[in-house]
């Protein structure tokens, strides 16, 4: 049964079926093509180039197509950009340049069999820069992928480091959507002792954490303002980052010997309109601070499809109160459409 359950974007079993009806979203009377920035799959064989098989979680991810697009139909999602989280950062050249090429030829070939419904993210193998920068590239302009799924850090390597410059450099330069999905199974690995226990926090909170700290780390040490075009779409919400913004503001305020002066162009919470963000954050009330936080043209649906944390993102967003009828469109997809170049 193995083959069935990790068909995950292979093109088995791909004919049409049967069931619920497409569901259309419609805000103030107009069709909104819906976009989900946030969805994962698994390609077979790609974990297994790292001499291990996939978890449990990461099998989750390898649903099968028709699973998918029905899913979609019924959640009112017409398009999904896929990711796959990085599990490779430890693999050396030869192996991550194997892995890599498997998986976006593979996820290319998805997309481009059904054009209206899937785009893209390239796996990129940024423990070798100069490898991702060229696999950003291939994926781009060769694969038609929109963008790269990355990690938090990279074997511990915070994302400012400047050995990762040239990628950014050159997603700035293709205009690329960078998706920032925390990594498994968990986003802070040391703080893995005092996230064991009931309630799964190693995820539920460890998760949101790492996404915390990369962001900071991209503002504070200046990545924001050398590459100020990048476009990057934090996953869940951005983590903690916007529900407590004003204190990175303040902190150098009150003590500034620990703030190298001059070091950033804007207050760090100015940032915030620069990155983009998706709605995973569950009731209307958060949704509503994000917005005020970061301002609704930088926040784009996303439901971590397969895993279930949430069915109705769709209406979340259409019942959060408080945004006009340009916000809701420009949530459910109108932006995600112009940064993943989705055709109207
Ligand atoms: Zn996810």
């Amino acid at each position: 049964m193995a083959g069935i359950l990790f068909t995950g974007c292979s093109l088995a079993s791909a004919a049409p079926q049967a069931g619920a009806p497409r569901r259309q979203v419609r805000v103030g009377g107009r069709l909104v093509k819906t976009v989900d920035v946030h969805a994962h799959c698994l390609i077979p064989g790609a974990i297994e180039m790292m001499g291990r098989k996939a978890t449990g979680n990461e099998a989750l991810a390898g649903v099968s197509l028709n699973d998918r697009l029905r899913a979609m139909d019924q959640q009112g999602i017409d398009v999904q950009a896929i990711s796959i989280n990085a599990f490779w950062y430890a693999a050396d050249r030869d192996v991550a340049r194997k892995i890599i090429v498997l998986q976006n030829e593979k996820l290319a070939e998805l997309c481009a069999t059904h054009p209206e419904r899937f785009v893209g993210y390239a796996s990129v193998a940024l423990q070798h820069p100069d490898m991702a920068v060229e696999q950003l590239e291939v994926g781009m302009k060769k694969l038609g992928l929109r963008g790269a799924a990355i990690g938090g850090n990279v074997n511990g390597e915070e994302l400012s480091s400047p050995r990762f410059a040239p990628f950014w450099a050159k997603a700035q330069e293709l205009g690329a959507l960078i998706f920032l999905h925390p990594q498994a199974p968990s986003g802070v690995p040391e703080l893995g002792k005092r996230l064991q226990g009931n309630g799964f926090l190693s995820n539920v909170i460890g998760n949101p954490l790492e996404t915390t700290i990369a962001l900071s780390h991209l503002i504070f040490e200046g990545t924001l303002d050398r590459f100020p075009r990048l476009r990057i779409c934090a996953a869940h919400g951005g983590g903690y980052l916007p529900s407590y913004a004003g204190r990175s503001d303040q902190g150098c305020l009150t003590f500034p010997e620990n703030c190298v002066k001059g070091a950033l162009k804007k207050r760090p919470t100015e940032y915030l309109r620069q990155l983009y963000f998706d709605s995973l954050v569950f009731t209307p009330e958060a949704l509503r601070h994000l917005v005020a936080e970061c301002g609704a043209s930088q926040i784009m649906m996303g439901t971590d499809y397969p895993y279930p944390w949430t069915r109705t993102s769709v209406d979340h967003i259409l019942g959060t109160p408080g945004l006009n009828e340009a916000e809701r469109l420009a949530i459910l997809g109108r932006t995600a459409a112009a940064l993943l170049k989705i055709p109207a």
